[in-house]
């Protein structure tokens, strides 16, 4: 009990200095040396020892952690500044060589259309090849592609009308060149063909048979310049239509007879397919010449034998007429010329029997149409009921 006080004192001490407070213990208290104290204390001094070892233990392995933490962080830093110095400037150099390339690609794909479209302006239409993409490039050459395509086919347009307009020009000044020699020749004719008319009277009971024959010569072949300059007259005449309301099966069979009586020696069969009665607001004596013409047309191709077919089909509006016949047909490439004056295939004709018609038909607000094969022609006329 009497060393209870410096108990505390003791065991503070012997922490730090536990081999002196062993000396102590046994000079000046006399503690026994195997006394249970000093083998505690004894006990006590190696843990401690074990202690420190073991903090000692502990200190290296934290400091061996700080180092290679220490090293982790400068390699970090150093991959960083690798990363900066090496990765940065090629990411930044392969960007640009991208952007270059992508830059180009744009540029020439503009440079191609711009020389395109100079080319466009100068007349010449070359479509750049469809792009596939959805670039705004892309969306361009389409609509620049779009756009040629509609500008050709204005042009082509342009240039059908162009040609037509010429061509129309063309037939204006032959028409009036036409009709002023038409006139000049109409008078001294009508006195050739009654002077040869009267001789013809006269010779007729001559035994003289080369004087017959020359004055029935100079009769036909007045007769037939009689016939030109009248055709070249109604077509240069371009009459506006006194029209009358007309039944036109009626009108249309009247026309047959006089044809009838022309080819009376041919093998025509005649039919027509229509209702009794279209009654229908024209000019009979210009439509009489539309069918005159016609029927005379059919009759030459078929030569003296065949199939002539008018068929009529009344609609509201529309009366719609066809004259079928069974000749040898138009070649494709005469099709689009032979409502043009003077365009004719035949030794005697004159080319202006179509051309009266087309003008006759048009100045009755209808229109004409041709379908021919080599089985034979149809003409369709499309008529207006009235107007
Ligand atoms: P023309 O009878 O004096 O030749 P047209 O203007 O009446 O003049 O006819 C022009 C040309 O159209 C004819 O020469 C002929 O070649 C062709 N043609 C017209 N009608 C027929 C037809 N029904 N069949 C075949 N060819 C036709």
């Amino acid at each position: 009990m009497k060393y209870d006080f410096f108990i505390p004192i003791m065991e503070s001490t012997f922490l730090e200095h536990p081999e002196q407070i062993e000396t102590l213990l046994k000079q000046f208290y006399s503690v026994s040396d195997k006394g249970s104290l000093l083998n505690h204390l004894r006990q006590i001094n190696s843990k401690v020892k074990e202690l420190r070892n073991t903090g000692e233990e502990i200190i290296d392995i934290s400091r061996e952690i700080d180092k290679s933490a220490r090293y982790r962080v400068q390699y970090v830093i150093k991959a960083s500044e690798v990363g900066i110095l090496i990765v940065f400037p090629f990411a930044f150099l392969s960007g640009f060589i991208a952007l270059f390339f992508v830059t180009q690609n744009i540029v020439k794909r503009l440079n191609e259309l711009m020389v395109t479209i100079e080319k466009t302006g100068e007349g010449f239409y070359s479509p750049l090849p469809f792009p596939s993409g959805k670039d705004e490039v892309s969306t361009l050459i389409r609509t620049y592609n779009h756009m040629a395509e509609a500008l050709k086919d204005r042009e082509t347009q342009l240039i059908k009308k162009e040609e037509e307009l010429i061509r129309h020009k063309k037939l204006a000044a032959i028409g009036t060149l036409a009709s002023g020699v038409a006139h000049e020749l109409n008078n001294p004719l009508n006195n050739i063909h009654l002077s040869a008319q009267i001789l013809a009277r006269e010779v007729k009971g001559s035994s003289e048979g080369i004087i017959k024959e020359t004055v029935e010569d100079i009769l036909s072949q007045s007769l037939r310049v009689k016939k030109i300059v009248g055709d070249l007259l109604e077509f240069a005449r371009e009459k506006k239509p006194e029209k009358v309301s007309i039944n036109l099966p009626e009108l249309i069979k009247g026309v047959y007879n006089q044809v009838e009586k022309v080819y009376l020696s041919e093998k025509i069969n005649f039919s027509l397919i229509s209702p009794e009665e279209i009654y229908v607001s024209i000019d009979p004596a210009q439509i009489e010449r539309v069918f005159l013409n016609l029927f005379t047309n059919a009759v030459d191709a078929m030569q003296g034998e065949g199939e002539l077919v008018v068929r009529i089909y009344d609609d509201e509006d529309v009366v719609k007429i066809e004259v079928s016949d069974t000749g040898p047909g138009i070649p494709e490439d005469c099709l689009d010329k032979i409502f043009d004056p003077f365009f004719t295939t035949k030794d005697k004709g004159t080319g202006l029997g179509l051309s009266i018609v087309y003008n006759i038909i048009k100045n009755h607000y209808g229109r004409i149409e041709v379908n021919s094969t080599e089985k034979g022609t149809t003409f369709t006329i499309y008529l207006p009921r009235e107007i």
